[in-house]
Formats: structure tokens, sequence, C-alpha cells
């Protein structure tokens, strides 16, 4: 476990520490949770900026009314960069062949436009290779139509015990910052920290953090927080068919789950296609009248089955509760974290792969909490 709130972790003696920007991450569809809702209450909740992984997400913002600056974090191909010009997105240059294309694209306009510079400080994928920028910026920072506005780096394991390689990058990334500043760029603004480095150390905030999943209510990793964290999201479905099968009946594609007893099992439309793992087959549980009912049997693409045996006067109609509370109780809750460490992934992939035909229903808009 990872003592993770940046304010117990703050250097001894250094002062308070400017609270950064807040640019929040709502790629992938906000996590999963819908990203036009999403967009919506972190624009009233005072977000500094939004960030997407491509232009389609940007603009899919722009078209519902998005006002706030929008970073796209992702690789830029030629034939989609209209876009950028189009609905006012902010991109990332990380390579010096989109330094050029973007230059190309700004004065076949007749136009300037921002972009954030990344940089690669040991994740080994998308940015400029930090030990390298005296060769490779030169171009770029001479452009007289693309201007600086940001640079930023990218943590690759900000989430686990390893402090060695998050301070590799930290010290990677403050001497990349001083290099620019020599290449004869003007000091720009910085930003390095996901949820996982936002929480470990106050030192990675520089100008603006960039959480992603702890806006959605999580910790990411083994980090643990004093922060009062709620999941955003709740899943719920309804039983659609209760059924009784008999000892040693088989249920559900493949006939895995015989019955060892006379069994009271409760269908629930939703499969594999809304998201829901086939390993929680004999691994996961929902919650029907405040009790946890195990998941047996294949989970198909369009409905799973649920053991309701112990549940009394189960009946189709009642709320299944696959992500979320059902009553005040520890075990009447089931969040991400949990439905991950039972098939051996990560909350990040759970919410992700909601799919697109479940209602995104906006419960309670943000009320007096802002994210500052
Ligand atoms: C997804 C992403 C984030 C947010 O990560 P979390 O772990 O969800 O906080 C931040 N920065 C970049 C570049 C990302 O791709």
């Amino acid at each position: 476990m990872l003592a993770a709130d940046a304010a117990l972790n703050r250097d001894a003696g250094a002062g308070p520490v400017a609270a950064p920007d807040i640019i929040a991450v709502v790629k992938a569809n906000a996590y999963g949770h819908g990203a036009v809702g999403v967009a919506r209450a972190l624009e009233e909740a005072g977000a500094q900026m939004l960030a997407v992984a491509d232009i389609e997400e940007g603009i899919e913002l722009r078209d519902a009314g998005i006002t706030l600056p929008i970073l796209v974090f992702g690789a830029l191909s030629v034939s989609e960069v209209d876009g950028l010009f189009t609905h006012g997105l902010t991109p990332t240059i990380s390579s010096p062949g989109a330094g050029r294309a973007l230059e190309q694209a700004a004065r076949a306009r007749g136009t300037t436009l921002s972009y954030h510079l990344k940089v690669d400080t040991g994740l080994n994928r998308l940015g400029f290779r930090h030990d390298n920028l005296g060769r490779t910026l030169q171009a770029l920072l001479a452009s007289p139509v693309l201007s600086l506005e940001a640079v930023y780096t990218h943590f690759s394991s900000a989430d686990e015990p390893d402090v060695a390689s998050v301070e590799a990058q930290r010290r990677a990334f403050d001497t990349a910052c001083a290099h620019l500043v020599a290449c004869g760029a003007a000091p720009v603004r910085r930003h390095a920290a996901n949820s996982a480095a936002l929480l470990r150390d106050s030192r990675l905030w520089f100008d603006a953090v960039r959480p992603g999943l702890l806006l959605y209510g999580m910790a990411p990793g083994a980090l643990h927080t004093a922060m009062d964290l709620r999941p955003a999201m709740t899943l719920t479905s309804r039983v659609v068919a209760v059924k009784g099968v008999r000892t040693g009946e088989a249920v559900g594609y493949g006939g895995r789950f015989a019955a060892e007893r006379p069994t009271t099992l409760a269908v629930i439309p939703a499969g594999y296609a809304d998201g829901l793992d086939r390993r929680l087959e004999g691994r996961g549980a929902v919650l029907i009248r405040g009790r946890r009912a195990p998941i047996v049997g294949a989970v198909s693409m369009d409905m799973l089955t649920a053991d309701v045996t112990e549940i009394s006067d189960v009946s189709p109609g009642d709320e299944v509760v696959l992500l979320g509370s059902q009553g005040g109780a520890a075990w009447q809750q089931i969040d991400a974290r949990e439905m991950a460490a039972a098939i051996g992934t990560i909350p990040y992939e759970i919410v992700c792969r909601l799919g697109s035909r479940i209602a995104r229903v906006t419960e309670t808009a943000i009320d007096d909490e802002t994210i500052d």
C-alpha cells in the first residue's frame, strides 16, 4: 500500500503548493460514463481544460456546445487535422513529422495554431525523446504559425511502489523543460501528473494536472487516499425472468454450471455486448433486494444469470445493481475495483468497456463540490 496524499508527501519545509490547473481527462467516452454529460459537469465545476484521445472525441464535445479548451492527446493522422481548425481543438505535437504536417496545415489556412509539446521521458510511447531535443525541436520552435502553449510528459508507473522510475522521469522532464528554454522557447506551462502521480507527490503537479480515473471517484492501482472518493458510476438493470432449475440441470451456453440443489435463477438483460466480461461467470456477483447473488452460467451477449436461491421473493422487475450499492453496508456495494479484481484486470477497463447501448443518465448535478 502506498501513502497517497500529496499533502503528506510535500518536501519538509516547502511552502504550500499553488493549486494547479485541472486538465480533466474525458477520453474514451469519459471512461465509459458519457463524454458530453461529464464534460458539462466538469465545465460547471471549474475545470480549466478537457483532454480527449483523438480529434473525433473533441468534435463530439464541440458539437454538444462545450466551450472549454480541449487538448487532443493522440497522434494525428494527416487526413483528420481539419477538425483542429474547424472545431478549435488544441493538438499534441509528439514528433517532428506531426510538427511539419500541422505547420503546413496552418499555413494553408493562413492561421496560427497553439499546441502542447509531448516529451517522452521513459514511457517510450509517443513524444520527442527527452535526450535528443536539441536536434529534433529546432524547426518546430522556429515556426511562426505554431505556438507552443505547454509541454508535458506521461509517467509509466506512477501507480506502482516503484519510486525510482517516477523520480527518473521527473528529473528528465525538468531537464527537458530547461532545455526548451535554452533552445529559445519562452517559458511555457508544464504538466505531467495523471491520477496516480497527482495523489503521490505534489512535486509532480507542475502548472496543471491531468486526472482521469480520480475524477470518476476511483483511485488507481494500490493507491489509497484520504479523499472522500465515491464512484461516479452506478450500473443498474432489472430482473426480466425468474426460473427454477432442478438438481443436475445445466445452465447457459456450454452447460458449465450444473445446479447442485434446486436452484432459483434471475435472468438479467446485460451481457458481454454491454461490456460485462465473460470471466465474471463463477467469479462476479450482482445485488438484488440488497443481497449478493453470484453470477452463474455463461455470461452471454445480451444476458446473464444470477443464483438467487438464497434471496426470497425475487420477481421480474426487481432492480439489479451491477456496479454501485443497494443498501448502506460494505457488502452491499460492488465497485469497478472489485469487479476488476475478480477477473484480473484494472478498473479502467471495466468502466471504459461499458457498451454504447447502455443509457447514460445523469443522476445529480455536481452541487457544492468543486474540483479545486
Ligand atoms: C489517460 C491519460 C491521463 C489520465 O490518466 P488517469 O490514470 O486516468 O488519471 C493523463 N494523461 C494522459 C496523457 C493520458 O493518456
